[in-house]
């Protein structure tokens, strides 16, 4: 009943253009790895408040099937996403570098009514309507813009509030009006360490 196929192994080329149209209706298991410099990744690069020396994301991917019970073996894909970019930190308006490092989990579906009605009892594993082009550099792109913080700042303590004309926006942090002495922070961060 479980067949234990093996499946033939293939390296996926870290070629955009072979990233763009990876055949997930093929019966093949999928690896690879490869990096993308924020040139390869419009979408994200145009979040980016500039752009340092080593931005960019690795990527790690494979692909398999699992047995499920009462139907026919699931396709998974593991993708791992690891890199940094640079952001407009929200305190004091400066660049801030952020590093990322995000796992998924996705299951490949035969349809989009396949992947409306997929139970979404785990949000680690979304579907994802495998085609024989699919697009996994798109996939990857929207997977680093998920993961960029929505308020990004430098660690807590190692930049200042920006004094905004505009007052205070509801932010937790308390806006002073005059510069802090960095002495006294310096006093501070020492006391509670
Ligand atoms: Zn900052």
């Amino acid at each position: 009943m479980n067949r234990n196929q093996v499946l033939p192994q293939v390296e996926l080329s870290a070629d955009l253009g072979a990233l763009r149209k990876v055949d997930f209706c093929a019966h093949q298991a999928y690896q690879g790895h490869g990096f993308l410099s924020m040139n390869d990744l419009p979408r994200v690069a145009s979040e980016a408040s500039k752009v340092g020396e080593g931005d960019g994301f690795r990527w790690k991917l494979e692909t398999h099937f699992e047995a499920s019970p009462g139907s026919e073996p699931r396709q998974i894909m593991n993708l791992e996403l690891q890199g940094q970019i640079h952001l407009v930190c929200q305190r004091c308006l400066k660049d801030c570098s952020v590093g990322l490092m995000e796992k998924r989990r996705f299951t490949l579906v035969a349809s989009e009514d396949e992947a409306d009605a997929f139970p979404m009892e785990d949000d680690r594993q979304e579907p994802l309507v495998a085609t024989q082009q699919f697009d996994v550099l798109e996939t990857m792109e929207d997977e680093i813009l998920l993961s960029l913080p929505l308020i990004p700042k430098h660690p807590e303590g190692t930049c200042q509030s920006h004094s905004s004309s505009f007052g205070s926006e509801g932010d937790e942090t308390q806006v002073s009006e005059k510069p802090e002495n960095p002495f006294n922070i310096l006093k501070n961060m020492k006391k509670t360490s």
